[in-house]
Protein backbone atom coordinates (compact mmCIF):
# COMPACT_ATOMS: atom_id res chain seq x y z
CA UNK A 1 0.00 0.00 0.00
CA UNK A 2 1.79 3.21 -1.26
CA UNK A 3 0.74 6.21 1.29
CA UNK A 4 1.21 9.82 -0.23
CA UNK A 5 1.47 12.79 2.05
CA UNK A 6 0.13 16.19 0.78
CA UNK A 7 1.18 18.60 3.06
CA UNK A 8 0.78 22.41 3.61
CA UNK A 9 -0.66 25.26 5.59
CA UNK A 10 -4.39 24.64 4.10
CA UNK A 11 -5.46 28.50 5.15
CA UNK A 12 -8.22 27.67 4.39
CA UNK A 13 -8.47 24.51 1.73
CA UNK A 14 -9.26 25.85 -1.90
CA UNK A 15 -10.67 23.80 -4.78
CA UNK A 16 -6.77 23.72 -6.16
CA UNK A 17 -5.92 22.23 -3.23
CA UNK A 18 -8.80 19.67 -3.52
CA UNK A 19 -7.99 19.23 -6.93
CA UNK A 20 -4.66 18.19 -6.56
CA UNK A 21 -5.63 16.16 -3.33
CA UNK A 22 -8.29 14.32 -5.40
CA UNK A 23 -6.55 13.62 -8.48
CA UNK A 24 -3.39 12.52 -6.27
CA UNK A 25 -6.11 9.69 -4.46
CA UNK A 26 -6.70 8.19 -8.07
CA UNK A 27 -2.67 7.50 -8.37
CA UNK A 28 -2.23 6.58 -4.55
CA UNK A 29 -3.64 4.20 -2.33
CA UNK A 30 -4.07 6.86 0.65
CA UNK A 31 -3.60 10.04 0.80
CA UNK A 32 -3.01 11.75 3.77
CA UNK A 33 -3.93 15.85 4.22
CA UNK A 34 -1.14 16.98 6.32
CA UNK A 35 -1.97 20.35 7.85
CA UNK A 36 1.64 22.04 9.33
CA UNK A 37 0.29 23.32 12.45
CA UNK A 38 3.17 26.67 12.74
CA UNK A 39 3.97 28.24 9.16
CA UNK A 40 6.43 30.65 9.32
CA UNK A 41 3.47 32.77 7.58
CA UNK A 42 0.49 34.94 8.42
CA UNK A 43 -2.43 32.04 9.49
CA UNK A 44 -6.11 33.07 9.27
CA UNK A 45 -7.58 29.90 10.95
CA UNK A 46 -6.20 27.50 13.68
CA UNK A 47 -5.22 23.90 13.29
CA UNK A 48 -8.05 22.76 14.37
CA UNK A 49 -10.43 24.84 11.66
CA UNK A 50 -8.10 24.64 8.84
CA UNK A 51 -8.46 20.10 9.81
CA UNK A 52 -11.87 20.50 10.22
CA UNK A 53 -12.46 22.56 6.61
CA UNK A 54 -10.80 20.22 4.91
CA UNK A 55 -12.43 16.90 6.96
CA UNK A 56 -15.70 18.33 5.74
CA UNK A 57 -14.24 19.09 2.07
CA UNK A 58 -13.52 15.45 1.77
CA UNK A 59 -16.59 13.61 3.11
CA UNK A 60 -16.97 10.97 0.73
CA UNK A 61 -13.74 9.99 -0.53
CA UNK A 62 -12.73 7.45 1.34
CA UNK A 63 -8.68 7.62 0.73
CA UNK A 64 -8.59 11.03 1.47
CA UNK A 65 -7.73 11.54 5.11
CA UNK A 66 -6.34 14.69 6.97
CA UNK A 67 -3.84 15.02 10.12
CA UNK A 68 -2.47 18.05 11.89
CA UNK A 69 1.34 17.70 12.14
CA UNK A 70 4.46 19.84 13.96
CA UNK A 71 8.40 20.05 13.18
CA UNK A 72 9.83 18.46 10.12
CA UNK A 73 7.97 17.39 7.76
CA UNK A 74 9.74 14.39 6.28
CA UNK A 75 9.32 13.27 9.85
CA UNK A 76 5.78 13.16 9.71
CA UNK A 77 5.94 11.54 6.26
CA UNK A 78 8.35 8.72 7.65
CA UNK A 79 5.31 8.51 10.96
CA UNK A 80 2.68 7.89 8.81
CA UNK A 81 5.01 5.78 6.65
CA UNK A 82 4.66 7.75 3.44
CA UNK A 83 6.75 6.97 0.23
CA UNK A 84 5.52 10.05 -1.75
CA UNK A 85 5.33 13.56 -0.73
CA UNK A 86 3.44 15.42 -3.12
CA UNK A 87 2.85 19.34 -4.14
CA UNK A 88 0.90 21.66 -6.21
CA UNK A 89 2.78 23.50 -8.78
CA UNK A 90 1.25 26.74 -10.50
CA UNK A 91 3.31 29.22 -12.17
CA UNK A 92 7.52 29.52 -12.05
CA UNK A 93 7.65 30.83 -9.02
CA UNK A 94 6.44 27.86 -7.31
CA UNK A 95 8.53 25.68 -9.16
CA UNK A 96 11.41 27.19 -7.30
CA UNK A 97 10.43 27.57 -4.09
CA UNK A 98 9.29 23.68 -4.40
CA UNK A 99 12.69 22.96 -5.93
CA UNK A 100 14.27 24.36 -3.27
CA UNK A 101 12.12 22.55 -0.60
CA UNK A 102 12.36 19.47 -2.17
CA UNK A 103 16.18 19.14 -2.18
CA UNK A 104 16.39 19.67 1.49
CA UNK A 105 13.33 17.69 1.99
CA UNK A 106 15.61 14.84 0.28
CA UNK A 107 18.48 15.49 2.13
CA UNK A 108 16.40 14.65 5.28
CA UNK A 109 15.16 11.74 4.11
CA UNK A 110 16.50 10.43 0.81
CA UNK A 111 13.81 7.47 1.20
CA UNK A 112 10.76 9.74 0.91
CA UNK A 113 10.60 10.81 -3.05
CA UNK A 114 8.74 14.43 -3.93
CA UNK A 115 6.74 14.15 -6.82
CA UNK A 116 5.00 17.87 -8.36
CA UNK A 117 1.38 17.91 -9.65
CA UNK A 118 0.77 20.56 -12.15
CA UNK A 119 -2.33 22.34 -10.87
CA UNK A 120 -5.35 22.57 -13.29
CA UNK A 121 -5.74 25.38 -15.72
CA UNK A 122 -8.96 26.40 -13.50
CA UNK A 123 -6.96 27.34 -10.32
CA UNK A 124 -3.75 28.19 -12.07
CA UNK A 125 -4.26 31.53 -10.14
CA UNK A 126 -5.78 30.48 -7.09
CA UNK A 127 -3.82 31.18 -3.55
CA UNK A 128 -5.03 30.76 -0.64
CA UNK A 129 -3.68 34.07 0.28
CA UNK A 130 -4.89 36.05 -2.35
CA UNK A 131 -8.37 34.42 -2.11
CA UNK A 132 -8.07 35.68 1.64
CA UNK A 133 -7.08 39.24 0.37
CA UNK A 134 -10.63 38.96 -2.54
CA UNK A 135 -12.94 37.98 0.53
CA UNK A 136 -11.39 40.32 2.96
CA UNK A 137 -13.00 43.06 0.82
CA UNK A 138 -16.26 41.32 -0.37
CA UNK A 139 -14.71 39.95 -3.32
CA UNK A 140 -16.29 37.24 -4.93
CA UNK A 141 -15.13 33.72 -3.37
CA UNK A 142 -17.66 31.48 -4.43
CA UNK A 143 -15.91 29.29 -7.64
CA UNK A 144 -12.67 28.95 -5.37
CA UNK A 145 -13.72 27.23 -2.34
CA UNK A 146 -16.44 25.10 -0.70
CA UNK A 147 -19.60 26.59 -0.02
CA UNK A 148 -18.53 25.85 3.83
CA UNK A 149 -15.13 27.16 3.53
CA UNK A 150 -16.82 30.44 2.04
CA UNK A 151 -19.21 30.48 5.29
CA UNK A 152 -15.79 30.50 7.43
CA UNK A 153 -14.24 33.04 6.09
CA UNK A 154 -17.17 36.02 6.04
CA UNK A 155 -17.79 34.65 9.91
CA UNK A 156 -13.70 34.81 10.43
CA UNK A 157 -13.97 38.13 8.66
CA UNK A 158 -16.61 38.90 9.79
CA UNK A 159 -18.34 40.52 6.33
P1 LIG B 1 2.42 25.92 1.85
O1 LIG B 1 2.37 26.93 2.94
O2 LIG B 1 3.03 24.63 2.21
O3 LIG B 1 2.86 26.42 0.51
P2 LIG B 1 -0.29 25.91 0.86
O4 LIG B 1 -1.45 25.53 1.68
O5 LIG B 1 -0.22 27.31 0.38
O6 LIG B 1 0.92 25.49 1.75
O7 LIG B 1 -0.15 24.91 -0.36
C1 LIG B 1 0.03 23.55 -0.20
C2 LIG B 1 0.46 22.96 -1.52
O8 LIG B 1 -0.59 23.11 -2.45
C3 LIG B 1 1.68 23.61 -2.14
O9 LIG B 1 2.42 22.62 -2.82
C4 LIG B 1 1.09 24.58 -3.14
O10 LIG B 1 1.98 24.87 -4.19
C5 LIG B 1 -0.12 23.80 -3.60
N1 LIG B 1 -1.19 24.65 -4.11
C6 LIG B 1 -1.74 25.74 -3.54
N2 LIG B 1 -2.69 26.27 -4.34
C7 LIG B 1 -2.73 25.50 -5.45
C8 LIG B 1 -3.46 25.54 -6.68
N3 LIG B 1 -4.34 26.53 -6.95
N4 LIG B 1 -3.24 24.59 -7.60
C9 LIG B 1 -2.32 23.62 -7.36
N5 LIG B 1 -1.57 23.54 -6.25
C10 LIG B 1 -1.77 24.45 -5.31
Amino acid sequence: MTIALYPGSFDPVTYGHLDIATRTSKVFDEVVMGVFDTPSKNILFTTEERVALIEKAIEGIPNIRVEAYTKMTVDFARRINAKVMIRGLRMSPDFEREFEMALMNKKQAPEVEVLCMMTSVQYQFLSSSLMKEAAKYGGYIEDLVPEHVATALRQKLSI
